[in-house]
């Protein structure tokens, strides 16, 4: 086992909208002249020929194993408290009752502070340490706050969390239990984004903010790939995708463009991406179907699923241009449907769900009723979080 992989691939970091290039060796946001996220590039033409699939397959488990694609240089670095790797179940029983032969259920549950939140902000927190910044803020309906505690409490730096007062309460807890500071805003995520940006140019904390800056995004990413290995490096057909601000959605189709350049997939077929919101908030489905570019501010956000109460992503150009090229779908579902889907998928396979993991299993029932799945296509379902964070 090779543990300490020195180097990356990692060569810039490029607008998403102007293509201008950002040094990946200072602290990074995003690109103030379009207002834009910033991707992380990597040289996949000398890592084709240097890196080996199969030996990171022997590599010890989680998402570091992947590194070299990952920003992170110095080892010590990578802060770790054990995300990635996160089991691949195959719903049989699920399936059945939709009449599908292969559904399956990432389960991002079981990622430390119990969501896949945990992928991004280790990047994120990781990359930001090697880079010098001592104190991280960030605006959250509540999971990413707990993984940006964690993470922040086991790299040693500060971290400050706002949060809408009406965050389940496991989230504050969670953050308060580390350390962290915690603000609760009488308000939407969109309100705490905008009191934490002011209080982070006040008082000089980097801002950790969905797609402010560029790494949490690429921790995401490594789902796509732990896809790809554990199907044989063949893609599944269809991946839903409980969309907030859209980081994994956006990491996995940037992973499955990586995969192709790294001529590592057995097969050129690409997945088909579908965005799943809840019916009280979702502004990534309404302008999917209405042929639009970017997405318009959804007013009064409501649904028990918080982590999709995002009126308007930060990435919302990215998420959309991503679900047309892969030829995927947008599908929103009522807060009635994802509360059954919940109760299903813990009675027929034992997973208590995220309600927004369960929106996806809401979703797939829309998706075979008006048949954009057939019956033998790999369909993943992402449980983003656990069920039991959002008791009250
Ligand atoms: C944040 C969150 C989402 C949305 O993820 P994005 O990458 O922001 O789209 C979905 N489910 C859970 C449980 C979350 O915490
Ligand atoms: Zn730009």
């Amino acid at each position: 086992m090779d543990q300490q992989i020195s180097m990356n691939y990692l060569i810039e970091l490029k607008c998403s909208s102007c293509g201008k290039s950002f040094d990946p060796d200072r602290l990074q946001t995003y690109c103030l002249a379009c207002s834009a996220p910033l991707l992380a590039e990597y040289d996949l033409t000398q890592a084709r020929r240097q890196l080996d699939r199969d030996r990171i397959a022997t590599r010890r488990r989680g998402m570091w194993r992947w590194s070299e694609l990952l920003p992170v240089q110095d080892p010590c670095n990578r802060i770790t408290l054990g995300e990635g790797d996160t089991p691949l179940l195959h719903a049989a029983r699920l399936g059945q009752s939709l009449g599908l032969s292969q559904v399956y259920i990432k389960d991002e549950s079981l990622n430390p502070t119990g969501s896949f939140k945990a992928r991004g902000l280790a990047a994120a927190v990781a990359k930001a340490k090697e880079l010098g910044a001592k104190r991280l803020i960030i605006p959250t309906a509540g999971n990413a706050g707990g993984a940006l505690a964690a993470y922040a409490a086991r790299a040693r730096l500060e971290a400050c969390i706002y949060m809408p007062k009406d965050t389940p309460r496991a989230n504050i807890e969670e953050c308060r239990i580390v350390g962290a500071q915690v603000v609760l805003v009488d308000g939407l995520i969109s309100d705490a984004g905008r009191m934490a940006g002011a209080r982070a140019q006040a008082e000089g904390w980097f801002d950790v903010s969905t797609f402010k800056e560029p790494y949490r995004c690429e921790g995401k990413k490594i789902m796509g790939y732990e896809l790809a290995e554990a199907f044989g490096w063949r893609l599944p057909d269809v991946i839903v995708y409980p969309t907030g601000g859209g980081t994994g959605l956006v990491g996995m189709w940037k992973a499955f463009k990586e995969l192709t350049a790294l001529g590592w997939l057995k097969s050129d077929a690409l997945p088909r991406m579908v965005s799943v919101q809840a019916k009280g908030c979702a502004p990534v489905i309404k302008a999917f179907h209405e042929g639009a570019e970017t997405c318009q501010f959804w007013e009064g956000a409501q649904t028990i699923a918080s982590g999709l109460r995002v009126p308007k992503s930060f990435a919302d150009r990215l998420i959309l241009r991503d679900l047309r090229e892969s030829n995927g779908a947008a599908v929103a579902v009522s807060d009635e449907e994802i509360l059954e889907a919940q109760r299903k998928m813990a009675e027929l396979e034992g997973v208590f769900a995220a309600p927004e993991g369960a929106a996806t299993l809401a979703a797939l029932a829309h998706l075979v009723k008006s048949e954009l799945v057939q019956p033998d296509e790999r369909v993943v379902l992402f449980n983003t979080g656990a069920g039991i964070k959002y008791l009250s």
